[in-house]
């Protein structure tokens, strides 16, 4: 059954990320610093290298895709929740080469040159992340 869960809107922040930082560390501690547990991402802004991963369905492991070259981050979208106890970033990134050729995927890692986060609070009964072993993915679920 597909769950729906409604939350509200809380605060909002307007971040900018250290040069040479690693982003998904960066904005998964920004979101514990300011005591955000869960929300929605976006960023935009460039990275000098990065790792995206492309789910294979079948073998039920990421394929890791590297980008060992600057890029644009033309769009990066993803969420926050509880995975494990621990605020957890989900995102997923379209990147554009110096010929405006994207690539996109899930956002494993990548090294900031610049970039502008919005990361936007939500609040009320949070979903956890629980291990779905249709997907072998961790999958929200309903909180305990
Ligand atoms: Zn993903």
């Amino acid at each position: 059954m597909s769950l729906i869960q409604e939350l509200r809107s809380a605060r909002c922040f307007l971040c900018s990320l250290d040069h040479d930082a690693e982003i998904v560390t960066s904005i998964t501690n920004l979101a514990e610093r300011l005591g955000v547990k869960v929300g929605a991402v976006a960023a935009i802004g460039a990275l000098q290298r990065a790792e995206i991963g492309y789910y294979d369905q079948v073998a039920h492991e990421y394929r890791p895709i590297e980008i060992d070259r600057p890029v644009e981050i033309a769009s990066l979208n993803g969420n926050l929740s509880i995975r494990e106890g621990k605020p957890f970033l989900h995102a997923h990134a379209t990147l554009a080469d110096s010929e405006g050729n994207v690539r996109g995927g899930h956002l494993t890692s990548g090294t900031v040159f610049a970039a502008e986060v919005c990361l936007r609070e939500l609040v009320g009964r949070p979903p956890v992340r629980r291990h779905d072993p249709t997907t072998d993915l961790f999958l929200w679920s309903e909180t305990d």
